[in-house]
């Protein structure tokens, strides 16, 4: 097995979560809608599995819509909530792209806040860009690149006195700090189950009641009408037992992990700075070395065995600088120069160590 630092693009699933979906793996046809004593065992689990997960964010279990992952999550939510009330649209240039681009799609009208080298709006000018016209307001909880946190607390209160929804993409908080209960103020906030060891395919759209949204999908009456399509029974079993996995002590434990490589990092290579600014999620770092081409070492760490990312997996392959880092300002040449590690609780003091060996080696050959 390689030393897996790129756990923002994607998790290892865990041995007791595919254990759990086995048993939709069995042969035996569940359609959960259906009234017969198959149908009715798999809703018997779905609504397990919806409680326990609604007891995790201690929301109702209304309030979930069970999606195919983090995408569908950020499309439902932002089509959702311009439906209820069209008009202009709160957000920042270094969203998702699963963000970005459904927004643009639905409107020109769009206030993108500053963000500067920190990483993340403030809350002020949050508060300053919300008009009678605004739809809604879409941010990040963390950014999945730098780890950058906005301040949700803030921001939530600002949404709830100004009666505007707050819709956060969760999908880089999740697992990585702990959040719950949701701030008041939250309307809607989308997750993935595979950026947790959890499967791919399966996500989370919260809508917080009394919000009730138009669906995407239509043509089913699943997830109280507002998703339309046979649920993924194996999936959803499969989420609610990775989200029961995460626990203090190992985003503790991801945090010490994290901060010990960058103290080993700054003491074996000097040179190197961090992009974004605490407060980060628990799991990412996202480092800038001077002079050197980023996607070289990515390839060369890879073949060494230690897989790393150039920033967002969706984004890769076109060598195109990151539209985060771009976006905080840091210029062209820092955000080719930068790779991002991340973190989960797989990971190992000795593969930091490992990896921190083979940084030396390809960076400073000669002296190795
Ligand atoms: N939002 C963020 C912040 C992400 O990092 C990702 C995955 N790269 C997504 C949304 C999309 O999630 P999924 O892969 O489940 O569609």
């Amino acid at each position: 097995m390689k030393i897996y630092f790129d756990n923002n693009a994607t998790t290892p699933l865990v041995k007791e979560v595919l254990e759990a979906m086995y048993y939709d793996f069995d042969g035996i046809p569940r359609n959960p809608s259906s009234v017969t004593s198959y149908g009715r065992e798999a809703r018997a689990h779905i609504i397990a599995a919806r409680r326990e997960i609604a007891e995790f964010f201690g929301i109702a279990p209304e309030e979930i819509i069970f999606t195919s992952g983090g995408t569908e999550s950020n499309h439902l939510l932002i089509q959702g909530f311009y439906q209820k009330k069209p008009g202009s649209i709160i957000t920042t240039a270094i969203e998702h792209a699963s963000a970005l681009e459904p927004i643009k799609r639905l409107t020109k009208d769009i206030v993108y806040l500053p963000v500067d080298e920190k990483g993340a709006p403030s809350p002020s000018l949050v508060e300053k860009a919300i008009t009678s016209k605004t739809s809604f307001i879409f941010l990040s909880g963390a950014n999945n690149e730098t780890g950058v946190k906005i301040d949700l607390e803030e921001i939530a209160s600002i949404a709830y006195k100004m009666k505007v929804p707050l819709l956060i993409d969760g999908v880089a908080l999740l697992g990585k700090g702990l959040f719950t209960p949701l701030p008041l103020g939250v309307s809607g906030i989308s997750f993935s189950s595979h950026k947790c060891h959890g499967p791919k395919g399966i996500g989370i759209a919260i809508v917080r009641l009394p919000h009730r949204i138009s669906p995407l999908f239509i043509g089913g009456h699943q997830e109280r009408d507002m998703r339309a399509g046979t649920e993924n029974l194996a999936g959803i079993i499969g989420s609610a037992k990775a989200l029961s996995l995460i626990k203090k002590e190992t985003i503790e434990y991801v945090e010490s992990l994290r901060n010990y490589f960058e103290h080993r990092l700054f003491e074996e290579i000097p040179s190197i700075a961090i992009n974004g600014t605490d407060p980060r999620s628990t799991n990412v770092s996202n480092i800038y070395f001077p002079e050197v081409d980023a996607e070289t070492l990515l390839l060369n760490l890879d073949k060494r065995g230690v897989i790393t990312s150039l920033g967002s997996a969706c984004s890769s392959g076109t060598l195109e600088p990151s539209h985060v880092l771009l976006g905080m300002g840091l210029g062209k040449e820092r955000a080719l120069s930068s790779l991002r590690f991340s973190f989960s609780r797989l990971n190992t003091k000795e593969e930091v160590e490992k990896c921190l060996f083979h940084l030396q080696a390809i960076l400073y050959p000669a002296t190795r």
